[in-house]
């Protein structure tokens, strides 16, 4: 542990994978902290996802062109991504917000964001990882995205070049080297691109779950209780209230993912933030396990290998955080499975599957919100990741440590700020 400042007393809101790597960053510069958290750590979006250290994953969501795409998406309810028309006016100023994010000029602006914020993910995990006997869950086997049409790899081209202005090596695959790279995979992919400097966690939970068991060896404290607001004093926060009472804090770091909105409003700061729903389906014992993680271009779906078995993960649904969920999407990426690897059994008994549906935390920007507070000095912002949280939490969790000992961040944080919400 190195102490830089004075100890002081720091609440982190949220025991996600972006809430564990802050607060376990500040303890190592010194602080108290303590996590507070309504669940248990990384029972929340971060249980699921689909395990990708993408340091290459700088495309926004919001592309060139996306406005055409929308009324596809309003009614095709087996894509990749669907809107519960319930949902439309809540969703509509993020929609519209998300639209308007999608110009040449910006894309390129947040694809190098994206490149500073998770670019070193590996590395900034790293301390993390030794520190949490976390070594084993850590693969570095590299991304493969795979093609069922030459125009379906042609279209995919604008994505890639992006990656590589933004210094990513991209190997583009033959139908031969993809054999050779992944012999499990079905004749109709044809093509494919190959990224060879990305990692994958075999089991997102269990990583937040050891980072947390080091947090508390190292003299965090986790406390579970719901956070209902805060108390003010003199223009400053002076603690968080939870259900069984207050939390005292000099200092508050807001990481409750897709549920910070209303927290961060409390605080004074309106955020745009929304949720893109995802799901996914872990078989147990398959018959055939891919090599590394594998997207389809095509379905937007993840195949990733991991220690609990074969997980299918992605599908993005506008629906909220209160509808329930819609579990013909998992089975639908059961099937995309069966499709990308033949060898898979047709009939799969439900004892072998587990489904499972999260809420990413979504910015129409494709930036999460890093920094200070507009109005309150002693509260740092760490939410809305959206599809990259965990490759963008220990960088995350740097900067917030930084921020929160009044020392320059490891990298330019002025295209993540409140501030940009006017
Ligand atoms: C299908 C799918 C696939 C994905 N794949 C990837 C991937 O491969 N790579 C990647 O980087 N990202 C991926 N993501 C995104 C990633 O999972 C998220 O960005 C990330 O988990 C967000 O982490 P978080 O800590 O901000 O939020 P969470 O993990 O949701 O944590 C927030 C915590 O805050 C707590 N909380 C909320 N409100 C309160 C309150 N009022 N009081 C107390 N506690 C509260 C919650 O209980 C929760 O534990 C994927 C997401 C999905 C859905």
């Amino acid at each position: 542990m190195t102490t830089s400042t004075t100890p002081r007393d720091i609440v982190v809101i949220g025991a996600g994978i972006v809430g564990m790597a802050c607060a376990s960053f500040i303890r190592r510069a010194g602080h108290r902290v303590t996590v507070l958290d309504r669940g248990a750590p990384g029972e929340g979006t971060s249980f699921g996802n689909a395990g990708c250290l993408n340091s290459s994953s700088v495309v926004p969501i919001s592309m060139p062109g996306v406005l055409a795409q929308v009324p596809r998406w309003l009614l095709d309810p087996e894509g990749p991504l669907v809107l519960r028309w319930r949902y439309l006016p809540d969703l509509a100023p993020w929609l519209w917000r998300f639209v308007r994010a999608g110009t040449p000029e910006k894309v390129a602006a947040q694809a190098r964001a994206l490149r500073a914020l998770l670019g070193s993910t590996l590395e900034s995990y790293a301390p993390l990882i030794k520190a949490a006997g976390a070594e084993d869950l850590v693969h570095r086997a590299g991304h493969l995205t795979v093609y069922k049409s030459e125009a379906g790899f042609a279209k995919d081209a604008r994505a890639m070049d992006l990656r590589r202005a933004n210094g990513v090596v991209v190997d583009d695959l033959s139908v031969d080297e993809l054999r050779q790279l992944e012999p499990g995979l079905s004749r109709d992919f044809v093509r494919g691109r190959m990224i060879a400097e990305t990692g994958h966690v075999g089991d997102p939970y269990r990583l937040v779950c050891r980072l947390a068991e080091a947090f508390v060896r190292d003299g965090g404290e986790i406390r579970r209780d719901s956070v209902r607001g805060f108390e003010f004093a003199d223009g400053a926060v002076t603690g968080v209230r939870g259900e069984s009472g207050v939390h005292p804090a000099a200092q508050i770091v807001l990481a409750a993912g897709a549920w910070s909105k209303h927290l961060a409003l409390e605080l004074g700061d309106a955020v745009p933030l929304d949720t893109e729903r995802g799901y996914h389906v872990v078989l147990r014992d398959p018959e055939i396990m891919p090599r590394r993680p594998i997207s389809s271009a095509d379905g937007k779906f993840f195949a990733t290998p991991m220690d609990g078995g074969l997980r299918v993960a992605g599908t993005v649904e506008f629906a909220g955080l209160e509808a329930p969920p819609d579990w013909r999407r998992s089975r639908m990426l059961l099937r995309q499975a069966q499709d990308m690897f033949p060898a898979l059994a047709r009939d799969i008994g439900d004892e072998r599957l587990s489904l499972w549906m999260g809420f990413r935390p979504s910015m129409p920007d494709s930036l999460p919100v890093i920094g200070k507070s507009r109005r309150h000095r002693n509260v740092v912002h760490a939410f809305g990741h959206g599809h990259v949280g965990l490759i963008g939490g220990a960088m995350t969790g740097r900067i917030v440590a930084a921020l929160v000992d009044g020392a320059a961040p490891p990298i330019d944080i002025a295209p993540f700020r409140v501030e940009r919400f006017g």
